[in-house]
């Protein structure tokens, strides 16, 4: 709430393991209808789909967010995708094809490829997350970086199929998002606008206090650019310059509460 206040946001998603529950609950209980959940558990585990089943019957709007070492086409995240369209509750998925720190992996990869799983799951609502998510609004991206930098060539894969599937929406979090963004300010204005009603503003951000304060991009030295600020912020900032105000509303509040039913 700290974090929130110090923002400038009045609502969030909460994106936790399903085992949270309680907290979550005594959270939405201190502060009534200024928080959503959105639950997560181990795909790679054959209980997965019984404990998320629970967790939405419990409350939970939303699956995710889901980052393991499988592929964004493989049988774990299928199972998870099958599951999110029979709950109907989206499902938020982490992208990453290039590591932030020796040992750490990468996570629903290919998704160069993802197209097939929205043709193939056309009743979930797919929500894209992080670095090649994002990385892959640039048509030239070769999972080279996790934050490329510079020019973006247009008709990149994400811009692409957010234009062309009514069921994914772009997660306009953390560095990834942020510096899609701001990489190329000559693409910003019309990508928001083209994809106004396809993007959720949300801001994963480590900082304390909304300001930037304590530690913020930890582990991550790629995403230095964002170090030492406060990401929500930088990234209301961004959305603000390149939108008209009726735009900047659905960006930071109506697709939210469309897509997670609020
Ligand atoms: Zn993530
Ligand atoms: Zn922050």
């Amino acid at each position: 709430m700290v974090h929130m206040q110090g923002c400038g946001v009045t609502n969030a998603v909460l994106l936790t393991r399903a085992t949270a529950v309680d907290q979550v609950k005594g959270i939405q209980a201190k502060y009534p209808n200024r928080f959503v959940w959105s639950a997560t558990a181990d795909i790679t585990k054959p209980d997965a789909v019984e404990i998320l089943t629970k967790a939405v019957k419990d409350g939970a709007q939303g699956l995710g967010e889901i980052k393991f070492h499988v592929e964004a086409d493989g049988p774990e995240l299928r199972r998870m995708y099958a599951l999110a369209a029979e709950l109907d509750v989206p499902i938020l998925v982490h992208f990453q094809e290039v590591p932030h720190f020796e040992g750490e992996g990468v996570f629903s990869t290919g998704f160069k490829r993802f197209e097939r799983m929205l043709k193939a799951y056309p009743k979930t609502k797919f929500i894209g997350h992080a670095d090649a998510f994002w990385a892959n609004v640039s048509a030239d991206y070769a999972n080279e970086a996790s934050y490329p930098a510079g020019p973006i060539k247009r008709g990149g894969i994400t811009d692409k199929l957010l234009g062309d599937y009514a069921n994914l929406f772009g997660d306009l979090s953390a560095n990834s998002g942020n510096n899609a963004l701001s990489r190329d300010p000559g693409f910003t204005a019309d990508f928001l606008k083209r994809n106004q009603n396809k993007l959720l503003f949300g801001s994963d951000c480590s900082c304390q206090d909304g300001r930037g304060g304590g530690v913020s991009q930890n582990n991550n030295p790629a995403a230095a650019r964002l170090s030492g600020k406060c990401v929500a912020r930088e990234t209301l900032t961004v959305l603000k310059l390149h939108t008209e105000p009726a735009v900047f509303r659905k960006l930071t509040w109506e697709n939210g509460r469309r897509v997670f039913r609020t």
